[in-house]
């Protein structure tokens, strides 16, 4: 009798021993993380711990200085030796569209339209026509409760209907992988939810995402696994259940048990 198994998957998103520094002060000091298909991985930990730093990295806002990152095998930077090296500007932009970031502020063109601001990356980085475009805009717009204010400008918007287009955006990029930097922490209390909500819908689709964030109630509600950043290391990881059950004896059980309070 043979017995089958399923071949291990492989990961979307590979870490290893990322390093950064910046005027020579080490903020990444070895990160090592991976990101599975349909996985909501949240990063968190204390200010400063270098959380967003990991996150501009893996996309190339920000370059590396040593270590790999393999995004669905293709690697973006390696080291060889002591050779560090990054993949081509070309490599790079594909992968960057493909896994394009939602920020704390929303970063959205002010002077476009909502519809224009989602419209705008899907023509200049993947070449789509204009009518495609705008259909996809519009779809995407729907999933997010913002057809409705597809004409207005940004500054007609509060900060939760921002962030809402601001996902609508990456969205329409057809994103195998979204990066969420504090998606929710410059928002009025009041308009957490409404973002809380729309990211648990695209949870439920099994859209992968990695997020940092403060959000407790975001990582509780969603994440299906937790990695605590420290130190510019990944200090500790588990799933939320173990980590949250308030017996957790180590740094992150404290971390949460304090923002709890
Ligand atoms: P976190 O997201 O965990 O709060 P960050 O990644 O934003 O931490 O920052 C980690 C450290 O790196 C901080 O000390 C911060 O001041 C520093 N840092 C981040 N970006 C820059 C930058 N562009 N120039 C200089 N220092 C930076």
């Amino acid at each position: 009798m043979s017995i089958t198994t399923s071949p291990p998957q492989q990961p979307v998103l590979s870490v290893r021993q990322l390093h950064k520094s910046y005027h020579g002060a080490s903020v990444l000091k070895g990160v090592d993380l991976c990101v599975h298909q349909g996985e909501i991985a949240c990063l968190i930990g204390p200010s400063g711990a270098g959380k967003s730093t990991i996150l501009r990295c893996i996309n190339f806002l920000e370059r590396p200085e040593a270590g790999e990152i393999t995004f669905f095998g293709e690697r973006l930077c390696s080291e060889d030796g002591n050779i560090f090296q990054t993949a081509s500007e070309r490599v790079l932009q594909a992968a960057r569209a493909r896994m394009p970031m939602v920020f704390q502020h929303f970063n959205l063109f002010s002077h476009r339209t909502v519809i224009e601001n989602v419209i705008e990356g899907q023509i200049v980085v993947l070449r789509r026509r204009k009518e495609e475009a705008r259909q996809r805009a519009l779809a995407c717009l729907g999933r997010v409760g913002m057809l409705k204010r597809a004409d207005f400008y940004p500054d007609q918007l509060s900060g939760g209907q921002k962030q809402r287009v601001a996902i609508a955006r990456a969205l329409a990029m057809s994103p195998a992988l979204i990066l969420f930097d504090e998606p929710t922490s410059a928002l009025d209390p009041a308009l957490v939810q409404e973002v809380q909500s729309v990211m648990r819908d695209l949870s439920a689709e099994g859209m992968t995402m990695l997020i940092v964030t403060h959000d407790m109630r975001l990582v509780r509600s969603i994440a299906t696994t937790v990695h605590f950043c420290a130190d510019g290391h990944i200090a500790e990881s588990g799933s939320p259940a173990l980590l949250f059950d308030g017996t957790h004896p180590s740094r992150i059980g404290a971390f949460i048990q304090a923002d709890a309070c």
